[in-house]
């Protein structure tokens, strides 16, 4: 299990919505060859920007990715890596307060499964499977939180 509390540091569950970060041991079926759920979430902050999720051990690991993750192949977008999110924000569509962090809008702007082909800490090669992402995926870390994403060439 890896840590929730920057997330709760972050946020006062008096005032906003957003799940409060308890670990679960939430599980749920996966279909043959997944490696866990993950989620994209427009998020109408300051900053217009699409927040990626993947689960892993317990947690969502998270990017912000101020341009959106590429449809298409040829596209690197930058990807910044923010606070681990609990599992039960996959679901989360709602209005962050004005005064709070991340305040505004949040959305689910595609969500599934994905398969991991490659992970190490500074290397994610990915295959999603959602309704709008579908393919393989590289990100990769730039330097300290910043990543790179982009759909790769050599598979669908
Ligand atoms: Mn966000």
């Amino acid at each position: 299990m890896k840590s929730l509390e920057e997330y709760n540091r972050k946020r006062d569950f008096s005032k906003t919505s957003e799940p409060s970060g308890e670990h679960t041991e939430e599980t749920v079926d996966l279909p043959e060859g997944a490696t866990g759920r993950f989620v994209v979430q427009e998020h109408h902050a300051r900053s217009l920007h699409w927040d990626l999720r993947l689960e892993e051990r317990g947690v969502l690991k998270s990017w912000a990715v101020p341009k959106g993750v590429p449809e298409h192949k040829a596209q690197k977008r930058l990807a910044v890596e923010t606070e681990d999110h609990p599992l039960g924000y996959i679901d989360f569509e709602g209005t962050i307060p004005e005064g709070e962090y991340g305040a505004g809008r949040v959305l689910v702007w595609d969500k599934g499964y994905y398969s991991a082909v490659e992970k190490t800490n500074n290397k994610y090669y990915v295959i999603l499977m959602g309704e709008r992402l579908r393919g393989a995926y590289m990100i990769i870390r730039t330097k300290q939180n910043q990543w790179l994403i982009w759909k790769r060439e050599d598979a669908t």
